[in-house]
């Protein structure tokens, strides 16, 4: 038993069976402590973890100064609602837009930040008082944006709209990099453009300079809003502070979630100071949104990105990961593709990728699979060369035998 845990795997999924909901895939251990890119299950078994908390957790396991940052907060305000004003959500917002721009607004979660930018979209077009009847919003096929109505209407994969229609109404699909197609979609009533800058969910897809260099001027001709999903790529992911710094192009609105507060529930969207006002007090709001633990645990992710120089280091373990990647891509032709952009990697495989996951977890090593064919890592901003290295090796032997048994 690992010192953490009170209770073995096998007694802790007997109770999930009694009285938890199984709508999750779960895999049959319980995770106890966690620290950087480790974490142990019950038994004290060890694993080195590259997809920490579903891309939540950015600097890994319990980040010393998240972790003092949230112990010194939590004796002193744990939640204010939103009729007052507090420190910690101002430095946050402060944070966040002296590093991109605009105003923030803070909820929970991704799906929540995606439903405020849907509202302020449609309300910055055609809300109280305008005479126009702008609403449609075009995103992406093999995109993810949530699974709340809104959220999960936009995301444009039918395998989630199955059984639960009618659909929120007001949105249209395009293939993603296709400008032309987002070209002849938009009509009089089209209000916004929504994006992921790289599809997460959707298989590790990067989207092209000229795409959203385009989008930008397709939204200004016709008086758009183009919206960035930053969920998965905001917060330093992709080596920049933000995905869209890659190409240039700057959204009109952004959302956040996901690593915003290195795992501590967090979601936001900021929004150009022109659009802030649309979002007029009474038409949207989040009770838990921007509470002083989020805010504090966001400003100690932010330092310590800044601090321990982790753009940097998160591009050179970019470059570390698609060495080792390219060699073994070279040696198995069962690897199709390879997409890297910082700590956002993708290998698309010939053969399903469902399997390695569970083999590379019986060897120590957590990994994801999505979209069926494509192993996807989300590994920490600060993980070590060492860990890298480890990982890979697991990685190429787990294929390497995969590649013999297909
Ligand atoms: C995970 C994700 C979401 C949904 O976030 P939740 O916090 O689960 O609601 C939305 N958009 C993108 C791009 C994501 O990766």
């Amino acid at each position: 038993m690992h010192p953490a845990a009170t209770r073995t795997s096998q007694q802790t999924i007997e109770k999930f069976g009694k009285f938890v909901i199984p709508n999750y895939n779960r895999y049959p251990v319980s995770i106890v402590h966690g620290e950087g890119t480790v974490v142990w299950d019950a038994e004290g078994k060890r694993y080195l973890d590259l997809f920490p908390g579903w891309g939540c957790n950015i600097l890994g396991h319990c980040p010393p100064q998240v972790v003092q940052a949230v112990q010194e907060q939590v004796a002193h305000l744990i939640h204010v609602p939103n009729t007052w004003y507090t420190e910690a959500q101002g430095d946050f917002a402060e944070a966040i837009c002296t590093r991109s721009f605009g105003k923030a607004f803070f909820a929970n979660s991704g799906t929540e930040a995606n439903e405020g930018a849907i509202k302020l979209a449609r309300l910055h077009a055609s809300g109280v008082g305008k005479s126009t009847s702008k609403y449609r919003i075009i995103s992406f096929t093999n995109g993810f944006h949530g699974r709340t109505y809104g959220t999960v209407t936009a995301t444009g994969q039918p395998k989630y709209h199955e059984g639960i229609g009618p659909l929120l109404p007001g949105f249209r699909y395009a293939p993603y990099n296709d400008l032309e197609a987002v070209r002849q979609l938009v009509d009089d009533e089209t209000c916004a453009i929504l994006l992921e800058p790289v599809q997460g969910e959707g298989g590790i897809n990067i989207a092209e300079d000229s795409f959203l260099k385009g989008l930008r001027q397709l939204c200004d001709e016709r008086g758009l809003l183009l919206i960035f999903d930053e969920v998965q790529t905001g917060l330093g992911r992709t080596g920049h502070w933000f995905g869209y710094q890659h190409s240039d192009v700057q959204p009109d609105i952004m959302t956040l979630a996901k690593g915003l507060a290195a795992g501590v529930a967090c979601g936001a969207f900021v929004c150009r100071d022109h659009v802030a006002p649309s979002l007029r007090p009474g038409m949207h709001g989040s009770t838990f949104g921007g509470n002083p633990l989020a805010m504090v645990a966001g400003l100690a992710t932010i330092r310590t990105i800044e601090e321990d120089g982790l753009l940097g280091h998160c591009q050179n373990m970019a470059q570390r990961f698609r060495d080792h990647l390219t060699t073994l891509k070279k040696e198995l032709p069962i690897i199709k593709d390879l997409r890297v952009r910082g700590m956002m990697i993708g290998l698309e495989l010939s053969i399903s990728a469902t399997p390695a996951v569970a083999k590379c977890m019986e060897r120590g090593v957590l990994v994801n699979a999505t979209h069926d064919t494509v192993l996807r890592l989300l590994p920490p901003l600060n993980i070590t060369a060492e860990h890298v290295d480890e990982g890979c090796a697991v990685i190429s032997n787990v294929l390497r035998e995969m590649a013999g048994e297909s």
